[in-house]
C-alpha cells in the first residue's frame, strides 16, 4: 500500500476563522478562553479534513497562532530580553508581543523583524541570536497538540523546522558571531524536544530543511552529515523534508543523511527523481511531493500515474505520497467558490481538493487506474477540458506577443536625450513627490463597497472618486509638492484592480492565503492569455490633470509585479504570460500619454522578491522581467517621465537588472536602513534620477524636517543633485491624513532648504 501524508495544513480557516478570533482577541473583543477555543476547532476541523481523505500520517504543529518559527522560537525560549516579563514562561501574550511589538508593561518595543518565507508570500517573523544564546524549552505547544491529535484517535506527525535551516533563518543580534557556532547549544534541546515526541507516543517526526533548496556555504553544508548523526532518538523516524525547489547540489548529502525518509519536492525539483532513486538507501521512506503545494491547477492524473509507477514498482511499501510542500500556500477549499465561472472552476484544486488528488493517485498505484470509476474521469475530463478552451487561447494575443521586436523593449533615446527633452515639466532641483496612494478613509471603502454591491450607480460613484482626486489635489497643492498624484481611491489592491479590468484573470470569493500574522491576500488567477479590453485608469488620471496646472503622474502596476502576488498558470513559461501582460499595460502607458499625462509611473514592487532561491536563475528571471518592464515603458515619446517604484530595497545584489530597467526616475525604500542601500552606489554608478525614501510610511511618527534633512544630505553623498529627487519610501493608503499631512509638509521643507542651500 502506498501511504499517504501532509506537510501541513492551512490554519486560517475556510472562512478566515482564525484572523477573525485574532483580530477580535487582540482588540479585547473575545478573551483568551475564546480565542483558544477557535484554535481547537480549526485543528480538530483541519485533522478530519485530512484523515477523510485518507491522510494517514497528519501533520501535527502545523497550526500557529502566528507563525510556525515563532511557535518554534517560544519552544526553544529564543525570546529577546525585551519581551521578557517577571514570569519566566512564555505564555501566548508574550508571543504575541514579540509578533507586533509590545513591552510587557504594554509599552511600544520594537516588534522582532518579519520576511519572506523562501521565495513565498508568506512572511515569517526572525528569530533573535546573541553571543551564547540559551535554548530552554519554553512552551509545551507542540506536545499539548501531539497529545490532543492522538486524544482524538489520529497518528501524528509532528512537522519541525530542522536545527539548521532554523538557525540559518535567524539573525544575530549584538556582538557579532557565526550563527552555525549555535548548533552545540541549540541540539540539546532538539533532542529533548524528540524524546518528549517519542514518550508521546509518536513514531514520526518531519523535520523540514528547506535551506537544502538554497546555494549554502560549505560549512553549512557539512554541518548536516554531524548535526543528523547526532540527532538519534530510539524508536523515532525521521523524515527529512525538502521543498520550494530541486536539491542540485545538496542532492547526495540530502539522500545520505541518517534519517528514516526523505521527502523531495517532485513539483520543482521533477528531473532529480531518478537521481534520488538510485542514491537514496534502500531502507528508506521516499517521500514523493508531487501534488503542487505552490499553485492552485488541477493535476493531470495519468500524467502523475506514468511518474509514479515504476517508482511505486521499485520502492513498494517505502513509496509516500504528499503535495510537495506545505499547503499552507494555497486557498482551503475551492467547494466555497460558488460564484466562479464552472468551465475555471473545475481547473482548480485548492488544499482539500489536493489531498483527494492524492488520495485518488494512491488508488490508481495501489488498486489499478481501472478501479477508480468517477473520480478519475472527472479529474480527465477537467483536464481535457483546460487543454483545449477557447477561453484560454487568444490567438490575436499570440500573435501580437510573437511580434514583439527588441525595439519594442527601447526608449527612442538615451537618459540623458531624454532628460533633456523632458526639461519642459520645469521641475525644480530636488523634486518632491508621493508614490501614488494617499490614506484610504473609511468613507472611500464604504463608497467603493457600495458600488460593487449594486447600492452606487455609476455616475455616483464617479463622482464620489472625483470628490476624493479633488480633495488630494488640493491637499498636495497646499503642501507644496511638485510631481501630484490622484491618489488611487478606486483601488482596492494594486493588483486586483488591474486584474479585474484585464480578460485573463478570474478571481476567487474565499481564495484567502495567509501573508503574516492574521493577514491574508487572495490572489487573483491568471487562467489564460492576458489582454486589455478597454483602457483602465485613462478617465481617472485625466480628470484629475483637468484639475491642476501641476504634473499629474499616471500611476499603473507593473506587469512583473502582477504576475508575482496571483496565482498563474502553468501550462506555458511565466516568462511568456508576463510578456502579455507587458503588452496589455504597455497600451495602457501609451494611452495615459496621449490623454496628456507626461508622467507614468510602473510600479514594480514585488520585482525583488521574484527573484529565484538559487543565483544560477537569477539572470534568466531577471532578463525577461527587466525586458517585460522595459516592453510597458517603451512605448512613449522621449518627453513622457517614466518612474517606477519599489518595495524592498536590497537590491545591492542586482543594481545592473535595476539600471537596466532605464526607467527616468526610480523611487525606493531606504528611509528604514537609514540610506544605507546607498552605499551601493559607491560601487555602481546609477545612471538615471532616483527618490530613496526619505521616510518611513510603515510607522505612524511624523519625521521631523531636520531628519529628512540629514538623510537627504546623506544621499548627496552618493547621488548628485541633479539627479535626486524627494519621497516617502512607499504609498500612503495605510496611514492617517493628519500624520500624512505633517510628514509631507515637513518633507517639502527638506527640500527647499536644500534648494536654498544648493543655490
Ligand atoms: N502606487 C502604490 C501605492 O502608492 C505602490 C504600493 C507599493 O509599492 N506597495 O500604494
Ligand atoms: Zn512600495
Amino acid at each position: 500500500m502506498t501511504t499517504l501524508h501532509n506537510l501541513g495544513f492551512p490554519r486560517i480557516g475556510a472562512r478566515r476563522e482564525l484572523k477573525r478570533a485574532l483580530e477580535s482577541y487582540w482588540s479585547g473583543a473575545i478573551d483568551q478562553t475564546a480565542l483558544l477555543e477557535t484554535g481547537r476547532i480549526l485543528r480538530q476541523c483541519h485533522w478530519q479534513v485530512q484523515a477523510e481523505a485518507g491522510i494517514e500520517w497528519l501533520p501535527v504543529g502545523d497550526f500557529s497562532w502566528y507563525d510556525q518559527v515563532l511557535d518554534l522560537s517560544l519552544l526553544l525560549g529564543v525570546i529577546p530580553e525585551r519581551f521578557k516579563g517577571e514570569r519566566a514562561e512564555a505564555d501566548l501574550d508574550t508571543y504575541f508581543r514579540m509578533a507586533r511589538g509590545r513591552a510587557p508593561s504594554g509599552e511600544p518595543a520594537p516588534a522582532c523583524e518579519m520576511t519572506k518565507w523562501f521565495d513565498t508570500n508568506y512572511h515569517y517573523i526572525v528569530p533573535e541570536f546573541i553571543a551564547g544564546q540559551d535554548f530552554q524549552l519554553s512552551s509545551d505547544k507542540l506536545f499539548d497538540e501531539v497529545e490532543e491529535a492522538i486524544r482524538l484517535g489520529y497518528r501524528p506527525k509532528p512537522v519541525l523546522l530542522g536545527p539548521l535551516s532554523y538557525l540559518w533563518l535567524g539573525k544575530v543580534k549584538g556582538e557579532a558571531f557565526n550563527k552555525l557556532d549555535l548548533i552545540e547549544r541549540i541540539l540539546p534541546a532538539y533532542g529533548l524536544i524528540l524524546t518528549k515526541l517519542k514518550a508521546l507516543g509518536v513514531q514520526w517526526v518531519q523535520l523540514d530543511e528547506p535551506i537544502l533548496a538554497l546555494d549554502l556555504p560549505n560549512d553549512w553544508r557539512q554541518a548536516f552529515e554531524s548535526v543528523y548523526t547526532r540527532l538519534q532518538v530510539k524508536g523515532l523516524n525521521k523524515l527529512l523534508a525538502v521543498y520550494f525547489g530541486p536539491l542540485k547540489d545538496n542532492l547526495n548529502l540530502a539522500c545520505n543523511l541518517p534519517v528514516d525518509g526523505l521527502h523531495i519536492d517532485a513539483v520543482r525539483g521533477a528531473d532529480e527523481l531518478n537521481t534520488v532513486l538510485s542514491w537514496l538507501s534502500s531502507y528508506k521512506v521516499l517521500s514523493v511531493g508531487i501534488i503542487d503545494g505552490r499553485n492552485i491547477w488541477r493535476a493531470d492524473p495519468d500524467a502523475l500515474f506514468e511518474t509514479l509507477r515504476p517508482i511505486k514498482e521499485r520502492l513498494g511499501e517505502r513509496l509516500w505520497l504528499a503535495p510537495s510542500c506545505s499547503l499552507l500556500h494555497v486557498p482551503v477549499d475551492l467547494e466555497q467558490e460558488d460564484r466562479l465561472n464552472g468551465e475555471i472552476r473545475q481547473w482548480l484544486a485548492f488544499a482539500r481538493q489536493k489531498l483527494d488528488e492524492l488520495s485518488l493517485l494512491k488508488q490508481m498505484l495501489d488498486q489499478g487506474p481501472d478501479s477508480c470509476g468517477e473520480a478519475l474521469a472527472a479529474a480527465r475530463l477537467a483536464v481535457e477540458s483546460r487543454r483545449g478552451s477557447e477561453r484560454i487561447h487568444k490567438a490575436e494575443v499570440k500573435q501580437r506577443c510573437a511580434g514583439i521586436t527588441p525595439e519594442m523593449a527601447r526608449r527612442g533615446a538615451p537618459f540623458a536625450t531624454r532628460k533633456r527633452a523632458q526639461a519642459y515639466l520645469n521641475l525644480p532641483l530636488f523634486p518632491t513627490t508621493t508614490i501614488g496612494s494617499f490614506p484610504q478613509t473609511d468613507e472611500i471603502r464604504r463608497v467603493r463597497r457600495q458600488f460593487r454591491q449594486g447600492e452606487l450607480g455609476a455616475s455616483e460613484y464617479q463622482r464620489a472618486m472625483e470628490r476624493e482626486i479633488d480633495l488630494v489635489i488640493e491637499k498636495q497643492e497646499r503642501i507644496g509638492l511638485d510631481v501630484l498624484v490622484h491618489g488611487e481611491p478606486e483601488r482596492n489592491d494594486m493588483v486586483e484592480y488591474f486584474g479585474e479590468l484585464l480578460d485573463g484573470f478570474a478571481f476567487s470569493q474565499y481564495g484567502w492565503v495567509q501573508s503574516y500574522g492574521s493577514r491574508c491576500v487572495k490572489p487573483p488567477i491568471i487562467y489564460g492569455d492576458v489582454s486589455r479590453p478597454a483602457p483602465m485608469t485613462v478617465s481617472w488620471s485625466r480628470y484629475a490633470q483637468s484639475r491642476t496646472k501641476k504634473p499629474m503622474k499616471g500611476m499603473l502596476t507593473g506587469p512583473v509585479t502582477i504576475l508575482n502576488w496571483s496565482f498563474v498558470r502553468d501550462d506555458q513559461p511565466r516568462a511568456e504570460t508576463c510578456r502579455q501582460l507587458a503588452l496589455a499595460l504597455r497600451d495602457e502607458v501609451c494611452d495615459l500619454e496621449r490623454a496628456g499625462i507626461n508622467i507614468i509611473q510602473i510600479d514594480e514592487a514585488a520585482l525583488r522578491e521574484g527573484l529565484p532561491l538559487r543565483k544560477g536563475d537569477w539572470q534568466h528571471y531577471l532578463e525577461w522581467a527587466i525586458e517585460a518592464f522595459r516592453l510597458t515603458a517603451s512605448g512613449v515619446d522621449d518627453k513622457t517621465q517614466i518612474h517606477t517604484h519599489m518595495c524592498y530595497s536590497e537590491f545591492n545584489d542586482i543594481m545592473d537588472a535595476i539600471a537596466a530597467m532605464d526607467a527616468d526616475v526610480i523611487t525606493i525604500e531606504t528611509s528604514r536602513s537609514d540610506m544605507e542601500l546607498l552605499a551601493a552606489f559607491e560601487h555602481f554608478d546609477y545612471p538615471n534620477d532616483i527618490g530613496p525614501g526619505v521616510y518611513d510610511i510603515h510607522s505612524p511618527n511624523v519625521p521631523s524636517v531636520e531628519s529628512i534633512t540629514a538623510l537627504l544630505y546623506k544621499a548627496l553623498e552618493h547621488i548628485p543633485a541633479d539627479r535626486l529627487w524627494v519621497n516617502p519610501d512607499c504609498g500612503l493608503k495605510t496611514r492617517g491624513w493628519p500624520e500624512v499631512e505633517k510628514a509631507l509638509a515637513n518633507m517639502v521643507c527638506a527640500a527647499i532648504f536644500l534648494r536654498t542651500d544648493a543655490a
